[in-house]
């Protein structure tokens, strides 16, 4: 496991993302509130995976999840664009709110709320169709674009903003599953952002690729959130010092602490924060 040594240096390095003048801080005066769990408890069958698990996700910022495998990163993750609902056995309660309002409301349909709070997965998947065809895809289906002038600006648009279009312009009709994971990580990113979400859930976006092409992601995500909430589950604790502005500690399917990335990872308060992030356990 990574000891505390590494964290502190990542904490020195990631000065773009931070500040100076309010290191890593975040609060309501700086940014909206953007969703709000509140005493979230989630069952598969019988078993407790969450427990009144309530955290604030301010816009604008990167808030990281972290802890020990199978503390509920995942589920918690899930609940917040109701990727659970899919499994049958599972059981919910609790709120989760997006801009105040409760997305588990029977009137809301999980299809538009997923085109507003978006996914990367672990794996890059990008779809068995072109480039282009993989970012074009949200904005058909939903509509967005209204002629193949403006579906064509929304693909280049997004393939700029996950910084993949230099590296792909001129192969557009090429398979996405064709490109390196790094680029396709990227063109998965892509295709999230194209139906322009207000939130993008990353799920250890990058633990399948290498050093580089994490680097890639890191920038791209220091990038995005300037327009954009972003919560990802990472077990690394450097990537989280790096990229998150808040980070939450989870531990047995609770939500043990929750502070600016700064003070999680200089002054916790909690001593299995303290533990986890000094490497005694995880
Ligand atoms: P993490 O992402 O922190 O590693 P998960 O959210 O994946 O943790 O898992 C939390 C707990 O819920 C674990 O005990 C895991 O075994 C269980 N779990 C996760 N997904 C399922 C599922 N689809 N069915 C049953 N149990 C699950
Ligand atoms: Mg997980």
């Amino acid at each position: 496991m990574e000891d505390s040594v590494d964290v502190q240096s990542a904490m020195k390095q990631r000065a773009p993302a931070v500040p100076e003048k309010n290191p890593g801080a975040i609060s309501a005066q700086e940014h909206a509130l953007k969703m709000k769990t509140e005493n979230l408890n989630l069952w598969y069958g019988a078993k407790q995976a969450l427990h009144d698990a309530s955290l604030e996700i301010y816009d604008s910022s990167v808030t990281a999840l972290i802890g020990p495998s199978g503390c509920g990163k995942s589920t918690f993750l899930r609940c917040l664009n109701r990727m659970n609902d899919v499994i049958d056995f599972v059981k919910i309660k609790g709120e989760v709110r997006l801009d105040g309002e409760d997305i588990y409301d029977k009137d809301v349909d999980p299809v538009q709320l997923r085109a507003r709070v978006g996914m990367v997965f672990q794996k890059p998947n990008p779809f068995p169709k072109s480039i282009f065809e993989n970012v074009a895809y949200g904005p058909r289906i939903h509509g967005t674009a209204s002629n193949k002038t403006d579906l064509e600006e929304i693909v280049v648009k997004s393939l700029k903003r996950a910084g993949l279009f230099e590296e792909v312009k001129d192969r557009l009709d090429e398979m996405g599953t064709g490109l390196s994971g790094g680029q396709q990580q990227r063109l998965c990113i892509a295709r999230a952002i194209a139906v322009n979400p207000e939130v993008l859930l990353m799920d250890e976006p990058c633990s399948a690729l290498d050093p580089i092409a994490t680097a890639k992601i890191e920038t791209l995500m220091d990038e995005l959130r300037e327009s954009l909430c972003i919560v990802i589950v990472t077990h690394s604790m450097q990537q989280a010092a790096r990229v998150s502005q808040r980070t939450a500690f989870f531990h047995l399917g609770k939500i043990i602490e929750v502070d600016d990335t700064t003070t999680m990872f200089t002054n916790p308060r909690d001593v299995k924060t303290q533990d986890y992030i000094m490497g005694r356990f995880g």
